[in-house]
């Protein structure tokens, strides 16, 4: 099956920014050469990665060098400069990581995969097929990529506004009410 180097690429990067690690809309990405291409940089899987559009612009001109000068300054705690900025008197060591309950980012796929599940009410699919499908046909109907059904259900899971069990689909979903399915066929 043949994909855009961007899709590609998201996908391999686990659907985030390459540099703020920050979850990135296929609206919000774009490809970035490390190398760029006019300082004789390949056109290829190993030169690219996909960022934040702006962050692609800052560096777009930039060296090699002077784009790790920019990364470095950030001292591990990367934000892309369309990104609000983190309050600075927060303390990084108490950030989790993943927090335990987060919302998802406005505009995302996964905001806008929410947002439907949450518009359905307690009827929401019961199976991790029915699920699955629905993920899709909303994203279709928002002009997105289907294929990224797959990790959006993994994203449900992992920020816990799902939970599966044989193949039976609870949801947590947030800012709403805990909805457990009830199996009626037992
Ligand atoms: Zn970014």
């Amino acid at each position: 099956m043949a994909t855009k180097p961007i899709d590609r690429l998201l996908f391999a990067q686990g659907g985030d920014c390459f540099f703020c690690k920050q979850p990135l809309a296929k609206a919000e990405a774009s490809l970035e050469h490390l190398v760029a291409q006019t300082h004789g940089g390949k056109d290829n899987d190993e030169n690219l990665v996909v960022c934040c559009k702006t962050l692609n612009t800052l560096l777009g001109r930039m060296s090699l060098k002077e784009k790790l000068e920019v990364i470095l300054k950030q001292r591990g705690k990367f934000h892309c400069p369309a990104k609000t900025a983190a309050p600075e008197n927060l303390p990084t060591k108490t950030v989790p990581t993943k927090p335990v309950s987060p919302q998802p980012k406005p505009g995302t796929p996964l905001a806008i995969v929410v947002d439907n599940l949450k518009k359905r009410g307690s009827s929401l699919p019961t199976s991790v097929d029915k699920l699955l499908n629905t993920i899709k046909t909303t994203l279709e109907h928002q002009k997105l990529d289907a294929s990224l059904a797959e990790k959006l259900l993994v994203q449900l899971r992992s920020n816990k506004w799902i939970s599966v069990t044989a193949d039976r689909v609870s949801y947590s979903l947030p800012g709403g009410k805990a909805i457990v399915q009830t199996n009626t066929s037992q």
